[in-house]
């Protein structure tokens, strides 16, 4: 893989398939998504043993399907993690050949209402990684251009950025939004406060009004009023939405880098046309670029996605999946939580 222009890094996210369905998903759709070479592939990571499982062995086989050289960067959370269990993860990866991790706080699941864990916050675990390994990794944090959630300010919320940046986070990935004017300001506090490390725009294409909106209220991620009505008004039109959909975030995009933004970090949900979409708009793939279905890695593909074959329940980024794109399952999407559980992690 390769950065897709110039110095600037254009990059995808993937989660770790929890069913059947969801493995031959990424399978089908990862086969796209590599074919634009993104400089590199991030895996999210949920909170416990399991899903660092899960993602461990995502991570394997993207390595596998891409080739060794690959850059694939694992998510690393903080609740639920213990420095044994931190150690024993870190170590794993290096053996693996990583050298890229983002590593973020994370949430306690559905249903649980707090996690313990000996990392209270994101900088406290990038200090511990720091610690532990030195420069062996680089570390991506999380920034929020709208502000976290439990933010009490704004400003105290630019503090805790800035400490986690301290801590020893080399870059930056945006949670998702939809104002540019959100991202610019919050870099340019960055800067006033001495910060000049890379903030990378997070990108969520749009692919279903529902899933934005519970994305973004739980997320606390503003959807423009003017943007929120005109995907209600297109809810029964899921084509239209969708042409509507990149035209927006083709046009956020364009503003993005426009004003200087040092890449993008798109959301796949593991999906690859919404994202394919944008790179095409974007001019990032270039003519030597095979076409969709073909990647452009040599590493030979492995039979099935090893991430699990175990039967299990949906993870909640494959019931979103699910329930607007696919058959949808009733029960199965965590009432009022988005992208990741309560709250998601973006929009
Ligand atoms: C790029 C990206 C990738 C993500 N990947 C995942 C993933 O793989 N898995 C997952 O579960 N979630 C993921 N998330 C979601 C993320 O875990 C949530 O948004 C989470 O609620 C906050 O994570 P954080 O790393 O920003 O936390 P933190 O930086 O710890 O901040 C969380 C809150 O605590 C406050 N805070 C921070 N430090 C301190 C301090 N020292 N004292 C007091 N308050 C403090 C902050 O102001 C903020 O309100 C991701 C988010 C982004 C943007």
């Amino acid at each position: 893989m390769s950065s897709a222009a110039g110095s600037r890094v254009f990059s995808v996210e993937v989660f770790p398939p929890k069913t059947e369905q969801g493995i031959g998903r990424l399978e089908r759709e990862f086969a796209q998504l590599a074919s634009l070479s993104p400089a590199y592939v991030s895996v999210t990571c949920a909170a416990g043993p399991e899903a660092s499982e899960r993602t461990y062995r995502t991570v394997v086989w993207l390595r596998e399907r891409l080739g060794a050289d690959a850059d694939v960067a694992p998510h690393i959370v903080a609740v639920g993690a213990t420095r044994p269990s931190l150690r024993a993860i870190l170590s794993r990866y290096r053996a693996l050949g990583i050298r890229h991790l983002v590593v973020v706080r994370g949430d306690a699941p559905t249903g649980v209402a707090t996690m313990t864990g000996e990392f209270p916050h994101a900088g406290d675990l990038i200090a511990f990684i720091r610690a532990e390994t030195g420069a062996a990794f680089h570390i991506e944090a999380a920034a929020h251009p709208e502000f976290h959630p439990e933010a009490t300010t704004a400003e105290a919320d630019l503090t805790h950025f800035v400490h986690k940046v301290a801590a020893g986070a080399d870059s930056a990935l945006t949670q998702c939004f939809y104002n540019a004017d959100a991202y610019f300001s919050f870099v340019d506090s960055c800067v006033r406060r001495g910060l000049a490390l890379p903030i990378v725009p997070g990108i969520m294409p749009i692919t279903g009004y529902e899933r934005l909106v519970r994305f973004c209220a739980a997320a606390g991620v503003e959807i423009p009023r003017w943007l929120r009505l005109r995907l209600d008004g297109l809810a029964g039109q899921p084509e239209t939405l969708v042409a509507f959909g990149a035209d927006v975030i083709g046009r956020l995009c364009e503003r993005l880098l426009a004003g200087g933004a040092p890449g993008l970090h798109f959301y796949s949900m593991n999906r690859a046309e919404p994202t394919a979409t944008l790179w095409k708009r974007l001019g990032l793939v270039r003519p030597s670029q095979r076409p969709p279905g073909e990647t452009t890695v040599s590493a030979g593909e492995p039979e099935r996605c090893p991430a699990h074959r175990m039967a299990a329940q949906p993870s909640v980024e494959e019931s979103l999946v699910e329930l607007v794109e696919e058959r949808p399952r009733a029960g199965q999407l965590a009432p009022s939580n988005a992208r990741r559980p309560s709250p998601p992690p973006r929009c």
